[in-house]
């Protein structure tokens, strides 16, 4: 079980500021944790939760073991609400709903947390409707929310939060922690250039919809530079068969930045590691003679693009299959 002296191992800075607004008795009524992927944002929400629920908390962590801690576990506390993106936002009936459920008084105490995650897809008229909730804090009522993107959030949201940066964990400490687990050296490359959560890394490391995935962007990357006019039916017939949820269209596209990211850092030096393309073959010597160093950046710049396009709803055939188009350019 996660305890705060685990977190402060990765996040120092935020749980020092919530430890000691646990010991001073002053938990804020609204955080907003804000990091990229992989920081500790669940799990740091889970526990902020737990102790707030625990009937015998040990200083400012919870015991995992009496009830609440064991419903909280299970997610099965009446007055823990976790709200996430209904497919690509956070619509106003859910918060409507959220409301709903507080007016009633807490189901077993007076305390009542709820987490939204993705705190950035709220629509406007979701985020609007919060705002009023977070004007008029009950005093039992903690809310956390959770984003990639805190500049998205509405300003006036932000003020009303104590906001809490998380930091990315270094690539080599995340490295070398997966090779404590016994992960291969370059694997760990790949996963730590992924994410910064060993939990998440090692879950990927032994998933076979990820081994999948990593094989069909190598396969992609090799059509560009062997056969560029298959690749619109490539992208039909197994790109978008493969990845169907967002996170996995964000996962196929972080992978294969890094996989046209490994071509560039070898034109710009020879001995640098790869993390996706196996680096001394002939594959790379074609791809290195088929991308210019310009195009590349351009083609960065491109998935970069659709990674964004992506976040924006937009629809993820159309993102493949204009970013296939504009990548043959
Ligand atoms: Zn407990």
């Amino acid at each position: 079980m996660i305890t705060w002296e685990e977190i402060t191992d990765l996040q120092p800075i935020a749980s020092r500021t919530i430890i000691n607004s646990i010991n001073k008795g002053r938990v804020s009524h609204a955080y907003l944790l804000q990091g990229e992927r992989g920081t500790g944002k669940r799990d740091i929400a889970l526990l902020l939760a737990k102790y707030l629920f625990c009937l015998n908390r040990e200083g400012a962590n919870p015991c995992h073991t009496c009830n609440n801690c064991k419903r909280i576990d299970s997610g099965n506390h009446p007055d823990l609400h976790w709200i996430e993106p209904d497919g690509q936002s956070i619509k106003i009936e859910q918060v409507r709903n959220l409301q709903k459920e507080f007016t009633y008084s807490g189901m077993e105490s007076n305390q009542k947390v709820y987490v939204i995650q993705d705190a950035d897809t709220l629509t406007v008229n979701a985020a609007n409707r919060l705002l009023k909730f977070l004007e008029e804090p009950s005093k039992q009522t903690t809310a956390i929310m959770l984003t990639e993107n805190g500049h998205s959030i509405l300003s006036t949201i932000r003020s009303r939060c104590q906001i809490i940066e998380l930091q990315p964990l270094p690539p080599d400490v995340m490295n070398q922690r997966l090779q404590d687990e016994g992960v291969h050296h370059l694997e760990a490359n790949l996963l730590s250039a992924l994410t910064n959560n060993t939990k998440e890394a090692l879950s990927l490391h032994q998933d076979e919809w990820f081994a999948g995935a990593r094989k069909i962007v190598v396969q992609l990357i090799e059509m560009y530079v062997q056969k560029p006019e298959d690749v619109y039916l490539f992208i039909h017939q197994q790109w978008i068969p493969h990845f169907k949820e967002r996170t996995e269209q964000q996962m196929g596209l972080d992978l294969l930045l890094l996989g046209f990211q490994d071509i560039l850092h070898q034109h710009i030096k020879e001995d640098t590691t790869t993390v996706l393309l196996p680096k001394e073959d002939a594959k790379m010597e074609r791809a290195m003679m088929s991308f210019s160093k310009e195009q590349l950046l351009f083609i960065l710049q491109l998935i970069l693009t659709a990674k964004r396009k992506l976040k924006q709803n937009v629809q993820p055939t159309l993102v493949m299959e204009q970013l296939a188009l504009q990548i043959q350019r």
